[in-house]
C-alpha cells in the first residue's frame, strides 16, 4: 500500500509520520477527544502495521471548553506543547514494530 512512505502524500490532518522497522508508517493526527468540544484536545498516533493506537491527551485546559467557558487562558490551541510526548511514543513504537498491514 505504502511502498515509498517518504514520497507519498500525507493524509489530511497528519502532522507527523514515522517509518517503522516493518516498513509501514505510524501517523500522528490531532482530534477532539471529548463530547461537545470542537477544537482538538489530544494527539492520536495510529500504527498502520499492527493497528495499535496511542492518545496523548492535552489535559484539563483543553477540555474546559466543554462547559462553554472557553479554553483556559494558558491553553495552547495548537497542542504544540504535547507533541513531543506524542512523538516520543510514536518513535518508540516505530522502532520495535515489525507488523505489516494485511494486503487489501
Ligand atoms: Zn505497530
Amino acid at each position: 500500500m505504502q511502498t515509498t512512505p517518504t514520497a507519498t502524500a500525507w493524509p489530511t490532518g497528519v502532522i507527523a509520520r514515522y517509518l517503522t522497522t516493518g516498513g509501514t508508517t505510524v501517523d500522528i493526527t490531532e482530534r477532539s477527544g471529548h463530547y461537545g468540544v470542537k477544537h482538538p484536545t489530544e494527539h492520536l498516533a495510529t500504527c498502520h502495521g499492527c493497528g495499535e493506537t496511542h492518545t496523548e491527551d492535552w489535559g484539563w485546559d483543553a477540555q474546559h471548553d466543554a462547559f462553554g467557558t472557553g479554553p483556559q487562558p494558558d491553553f495552547d490551541p495548537t497542542g504544540e506543547s504535547h507533541l513531543p510526548a506524542a512523538k516520543q511514543w510514536t518513535q518508540a513504537h516505530a522502532e520495535r514494530c515489525r507488523a505489516l498491514p494485511r494486503p487489501a
